[in-house]
């Protein structure tokens, strides 16, 4: 196989693009893609001040390896969950890459928020479900993070199979709200609040992964424990047999929901300032504080 553009030897063979390129046309493939994002969706502006939420695993790390090479000013932003060995060793990577490619990191430990509980047990404690727990935590704390830190957004390493996966999973069951709700630009509606972004929508799960590889961005293969046989692992190994079967089926649909975005209303949501904390949120109280209450309430029992 020849590169489509060089005719020199061909790494790889996009299906979905019916593309075969070389290493330094794959490499050039990958910055376009996410450029095409930034662009098309109206992501980022230059020289704004962004934060990276880095997870150690292979799409957080190419997002910021290819936001710093297309010139923006990016810093990253881990919390360690306190999840054993995963925790451990996704921290490792994040480190490594940090430092091996001259971005700044900032860590939040989660247990130190929590008088020294982690996810799983915070989970318990408030019969959550874990990862519904650790979303409502990663979320308040890195806008936190960002919002007093004078960051002006917040990128996330979502690529085109996390969207497409949730974007299935929100037509099988018609949820009205989330379809509304779902894009790669979440503008900010209050000023405590971060825009979030997601330039790594038009790039594919493999695609990443073999830039990663190629480019020898050392991740954390290991999922999150908590993640395993979620009804969401499963619409994706069927939406990969659908792309498989007819390739660019994933960008198709994706990209013609985007276009038709305008039929699912977005709803208003009335925002209040959380009575603990003073941060946006729906109700009186916000979730992070809710679970902060539930833990002391669990620690002055136990004395
Ligand atoms: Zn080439
Ligand atoms: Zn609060």
């Amino acid at each position: 196989m020849k590169c489509k553009i060089c005719k020199e030897d061909a790494i790889i063979y996009l299906p979905s693009h019916n593309l075969a390129l070389c290493e330094q046309h794959f490499f050039d493939f990958c910055k376009r893609r996410v450029q095409k994002a930034i662009k098309r969706y109206n992501l980022l502006d230059e020289g704004e001040k962004i934060l990276v939420a880095l997870s150690g695993g292979k799409d957080s790390l190419t997002l910021a390896y290819l936001l710093k090479e297309l010139g923006y000013k990016i810093e990253g932003y881990y919390i360690d969950l306190g999840i054993e060995e995963y925790s451990e060793r996704s921290k490792e990577k994040v480190l490594n890459f940090a430092d091996r490619y001259g971005i700044k990191v900032h860590i939040e430990q989660v247990k130190e928020l929590f008088w020294g509980y982690s996810i799983p047990q915070i989970a318990y404690i408030t019969r959550r479900p874990a990862c519904s727990v650790c979303g409502h935590i990663k979320r308040y704390l890195m806008n936190r993070f960002g919002y007093e830190n004078g960051f002006s957004a917040l990128a996330t390493g979502h690529n085109l199979d996390d969207e497409v996966g949730v974007l299935f999973g929100n037509i099988i069951n018609w949820k009205m709200g989330y379809l509304g709700r779902q894009s790669p630009l979440l503008p900010s509606t209050n000023r405590k609040l971060l825009k979030k972004v997601k330039p790594l929508v038009l790039c594919g799960e493999r695609e990443i992964a073999a830039f990663a590889l190629t480019y020898g961005i050392d991740y954390i293969e290991m999922e999150c424990p908590h993640v395993k046989g979620s009804t969401y692992l499963y619409n994706k190994g069927l939406i990969n047999r659908l792309e498989e079967k007819s390739p660019g089926s994933k960008l198709r649909f994706y990209q013609g929901f985007l276009e038709n975005k305008h039929l699912f209303k977005e709803e208003d949501v009335d925002l209040k300032e959380c009575e603990v904390c003073g941060y946006p949120t729906t109700s009186r109280i916000c979730t992070f504080c809710n679970i902060r209450r539930k833990i002391k309430e669990r620690i002055k029992g136990q004395t």
